[in-house]
């Protein structure tokens, strides 16, 4: 399969700039908390939106750990329902989709 190594290429550089992200966000949330009660609020509710981000940078992590499997494995850009190839612009827009669009669209329906 053409392409294999530019799609891997930049599902590693997503992996580590996922990886940096989570690590800024965990370096974030290990400072000691301000001594004012305002403040305090204020940070306990910026935890919470980076919890948020931290959660959805981990599970993207799995996603593209997922896709990097896949590219070993020979079964990139298959769909996992009907295992037809997944168009080209689908997977780069959507480097870890494991469904092609039609399976998608019936998955969301
Ligand atoms: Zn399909």
């Amino acid at each position: 399969m053409p392409g294999t190594d530019a799609v891997r290429d930049r599902l590693e550089a997503r992996l580590a700039a996922l990886g940096a992200r989570v690590e800024r966000i965990e370096e974030a949330q290990r400072e000691p908390l301000d001594d004012d009660l305002s403040e305090q609020a204020v940070a306990r509710e910026d935890d919470e939106a980076l919890d948020g981000i931290e959660r959805a940078a981990i599970e993207d992590i799995a996603h593209i750990r997922q896709a990097l499997a896949r590219l070993d494995a020979g079964t990139y850009g298959q769909c996992v329902a009907c295992g037809e190839v997944i168009a080209e612009a689908r997977l780069d827009a959507l480097p870890n989709a494991t469904r092609c669009i039609n399976c998608a669209h019936d998955a969301d329906g």
